[in-house]
C-alpha cells in the first residue's frame, strides 16, 4: 500500500502534485485554508465586472492540458493563442504592437527604425538556446539530488551550458546588443516575469521570451481562474480528497515515521506531507522547531505588486489584453524597489484586460481593467501606506499617455497590495515569485523540494525549487511527486 500523503495549500503547486500522486497510487489529501482552490490565481467580482486577481500572462498551456488527460477528465480547458503579446507604449508617444512571432516583433521594431531585424532573430536564437539547453537540468528535476548530475541529458546540457549568460547581467547584455533604449527595456522587462531587477539579474533570464515569442502566448477562454478550477476538478477526478477553509496552525512530527497537521478543527496524520505555502511561512509558523537553513532564510525576496482592479465605463480600441506603459527612469524604478524599497516615483505600468477575450468580464461595451505597478516585497508586513499616492501617479500616466481624463471613466474599484498578498496566501511580504533572480546563484538558493533531515515532509509551489510562476510551479509539483514516488515506489 503506498501511504497516505498531506498536501498543504491549493495552489498551482500543491494541486499539481495532489493529481500526480493520485494518479500514481497514493491517497491524497489537501488542507487548503481558502474557500476555494487557486492560492494566488483566484478570482473577484466587482458588480457587473469579473477579475482574476493574480496571474496574467500563460505560456506552455499544455502543462495544464497535460494534467487534466493525465486525469482522465472528460471537460475540456480552452485558450486562445494571442495574436500580439503585447500593445507596448513610452513616454515620448512611441508605440508598437508587438506580434506574435520573433519574425513579427523583428518587423515592427526594424519598420520604426528601433533594431535591426537580423539582431531581433539573433536575440531570439540564442533566448531559444538557453531555453533548450538549460529547461530540462535546471526546471525539470531536483537540483539537490546526486542522481541529477549524473545522467546523459544533464553531462550533455552541462556541457553546452551558457556560462557567459549566467555571469554577465540581462540589461548589461541587451544592452550591447540593442542600442535603442526602448528596444533594451522592452527585453529587460522580462526580468520582472520573476520578480527579479534586470540590471542585476543574469543574462539567462532573456529566455524568457522565448517562452512568449516562439512556443506562444495564450490566454484561457475562461479566464485564468478556470486553470485551479480544471485542475481541481482532475484531482477530485482521481479521489484526491479537499478541505476547504481548514487554515494549518502546527505541523508535527510525533514519531519516526508521522506527521500531525494540526487545523483550528481538527488534526490529521500522514507519513508523508507536502507543504505547498511559502518557506518562510512554513519554518516560522507552521514548524518553528524545524531548523530553517539559513542560505534560504537571507535570500533576497522577489518584488510584490500593487494591483487596481477598474470597472471602466467605456472600451478602448487602442488597447488589447496585455499593455505596457513604460517608466522614463527604468533602472531608478528597479534601485527603488530592491535598494530603497520603496514604490517607484515613475512606474511602469501593466494594464491587462480579460473582457477583450473573455467578453463576458464587463458589461457590453465596458472594460475590466487589472492595473498593476511593480513595488518592493513588504518585509514590516504591515498595511502600506503609499497606495492612494501611487493611484494618482499611475491614473496621471495613463492620463497623459492615452490622452483621457479616466477619472471619469472609473466606476468601480478595488486593490490588492503586497500586505493584502501575503494575508490572503502566506506568500512573504507578498512577493510574488519567492525569491528573486538577481544572483547568479539563484538557482542554488531555492529551497529544495524535501528536507533531507525530515523524512516524509516535502515541498513545492513558487518558494522552492525551480521558482515561481504557472509553468515553474507545475514543474515543482512535478519533481516533487517524483522524489514521493521514487522514496515510496513499491
Ligand atoms: P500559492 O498560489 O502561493 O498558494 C499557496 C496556497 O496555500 C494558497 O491557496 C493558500 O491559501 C494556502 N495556504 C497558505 N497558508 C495556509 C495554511 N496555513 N493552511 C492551509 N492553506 C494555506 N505567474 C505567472 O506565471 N504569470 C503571471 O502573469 C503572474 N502574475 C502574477 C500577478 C500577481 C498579482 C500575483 C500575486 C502573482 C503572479 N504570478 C504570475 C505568480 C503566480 O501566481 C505564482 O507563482 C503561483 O500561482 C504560485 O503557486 P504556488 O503553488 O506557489 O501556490
Amino acid at each position: 500500500m503506498k501511504p497516505q500523503v498531506i498536501v498543504i495549500g491549493a495552489g498551482i503547486g500543491g494541486l499539481t502534485t495532489s493529481i500526480r500522486l493520485a494518479k500514481a497510487g497514493f491517497k491524497v489529501i489537501v488542507l487548503e485554508q481558502s474557500d476555494v482552490p487557486g492560492g494566488k490565481l483566484k478570482q473577484m467580482q466587482l458588480g457587473p465586472y469579473r477579475f482574476d486577481r493574480g496571474p496574467s500572462l500563460l505560456t506552455l498551456p499544455e502543462l495544464i492540458t497535460e494534467l487534466g488527460a493525465m486525469a482522465g477528465i472528460q471537460k475540456s480547458w480552452t485558450y486562445t493563442k494571442l495574436d500580439s503579446v503585447q500593445y507596448v507604449h513610452f513616454e515620448d508617444g512611441t508605440f508598437f504592437s508587438s506580434g506574435s512571432s520573433p519574425e513579427q516583433l523583428a518587423d515592427v521594431l526594424s519598420g520604426q527604425n528601433l533594431a535591426a531585424k537580423p539582431q531581433v532573430l539573433r536575440f531570439f536564437k540564442r533566448a531559444t538556446r538557453y531555453y533548450q539547453t538549460t529547461a530540462s537540468v535546471f526546471l525539470k528535476q531536483s537540483l539537490h539530488k546526486p542522481r541529477s548530475y549524473f545522467n546523459k541529458t544533464t553531462l550533455r546540457a552541462l556541457m553546452r551550458f551558457p556560462l557567459t549568460a549566467v555571469l554577465s547581467k540581462m540589461a548589461g547584455r541587451n544592452q550591447t546588443l540593442f542600442k535603442n533604449e526602448k528596444v533594451q527595456q522592452f527585453f529587460n522587462r522580462y526580468a520582472t516575469y520573476n520578480g527579479s531587477h534586470p540590471y542585476c539579474a543574469p543574462a539567462l533570464l532573456n529566455m524568457i521570451p522565448h517562452l512568449e515569442f516562439c512556443t506562444g502566448a495564450f490566454f484561457p477562454n475562461r479566464g485564468m481562474v478556470s486553470i485551479p478550477q480544471y485542475l481541481h476538478e482532475a484531482a477530485r477526478h482521481l479521489g484526491v480528497e479537499f478541505y476547504f477553509n481548514s487554515r494549518v496552525t502546527q505541523i508535527n512530527q510525533w514519531n519516526q515515521s508521522t506527521w500531525r497537521v494540526c487545523t483550528s478543527t481538527r488534526d490529521f496524520e500522514a507519513p508523508v506531507i507536502v507543504n505547498n505555502t511559502d518557506v518562510h511561512f512554513f519554518y516560522t509558523r507552521l514548524a518553528p522547531q524545524l531548523k530553517y537553513p539559513h542560505r534560504f532564510k537571507v535570500a533576497e525576496k522577489s518584488s510584490s505588486a500593487y494591483v487596481f482592479f477598474w470597472g471602466i465605463n467605456r472600451q478602448f480600441k487602442n488597447l488589447q489584453v496585455h499593455n505596457v506603459f513604460f517608466s522614463k527612469h527604468y533602472k531608478q524604478e528597479f534601485d527603488a524597489i530592491f535598494k530603497q524599497h520603496e514604490a517607484p516615483q515613475d512606474p511602469t505600468v501593466y494594464v491587462h484586460i480579460s473582457s477583450k477575450i473573455c467578453t463576458q468580464d464587463a458589461p457590453y461595451g465596458h472594460e475590466n481593467w487589472f492595473v498593476m505597478v511593480n513595488v518592493p516585497h513588504n518585509a514590516n508586513q504591515a498595511p502600506v501606506g503609499y497606495g492612494k499616492e501611487l493611484r494618482q501617479r499611475v491614473i496621471n500616466k495613463l492620463n497623459r499617455m492615452l490622452g483621457v481624463y479616466l477619472e471619469n471613466h472609473i466606476v468601480c474599484e478595488a486593490h490588492q497590495d503586497p500586505f493584502t498578498i501575503e494575508t490572503e496566501t502566506s506568500s512573504f511580504g507578498g512577493s510574488l515569485y519567492g525569491n528573486a533572480s538577481n544572483s547568479k546563484w539563484s538557482a542554488f538558493l531555492r529551497h529544495p523540494n524535501f528536507k533531507s533531515s525530515a523524512k516524509g515532509l516535502y515541498f513545492v509551489g513558487g518558494s522552492v525549487h525551480p521558482g515561481g510562476g504557472i509553468p515553474l510551479c507545475i514543474y515543482s509539483g512535478h519533481i516533487t511527486a517524483d522524489l514521493i514516488e521514487k522514496e515510496y515506489a513499491l
